[in-house]
């Protein structure tokens, strides 16, 4: 049975031998009797030393709070859709339709976007996203491809 990782209720990837720091639990493994080699207080400072310190053991910290989840997935979500429209339009055509319902590309597209470009006010709403830095980076942005997109015509 592998250990399980406190406060989760999941369990560790692979046991942890004995003597050994366990990055799973973020502790040392204590040896049996039997197993303990005997070590020097020399040794036993420089096993300290090597331990990890606990940010290096889980650097990651994925978002817990069930709003923040609902805001950034949401916008993955409209990010597909828009992809996927964006998508139909490359293959298909602007202005052609979908086979089955009759919309128009385009308006799948316009919906899209708008579906993003609302996702992401409420994410920088939510998140509390610098609003300028974001402004000044999409001018840029923009500035750079309107020069790329003009030397194709
Ligand atoms: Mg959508």
């Amino acid at each position: 049975m592998l250990p399980v990782e406190p406060d989760t209720n999941r369990h560790c990837f692979a046991p942890c031998q004995p003597g050994t720091f366990c990055k799973c639990l973020g502790q040392w493994i204590q040896a049996t009797l039997e197993e303990a080699p005997i070590m020097s207080d020399e040794d036993r400072l420089e096993m300290e030393a090597q331990k990890p310190h606990p940010w290096q053991l889980n650097p990651w910290h994925p978002m817990e709070r069930p709003i923040d989840k609902k805001h950034i997935g949401k916008l993955m979500e409209e990010l597909g859709e828009c992809s996927s429209a964006a998508a139909r339009c490359l293959i298909q055509g602007i202005d052609e339709a979908e086979p089955v319902t009759g919309k128009i590309n385009r308006e799948w597209l316009e919906d899209e976007i708008a579906d993003v470009l609302a996702n992401a006010e409420l994410n920088m709403d939510h998140f509390g996203l610098d609003r300028e830095r974001i402004e000044t980076r999409k001018v840029r942005k923009m500035e750079h491809l309107r020069a790329w997109h003009g030397m194709l015509e």
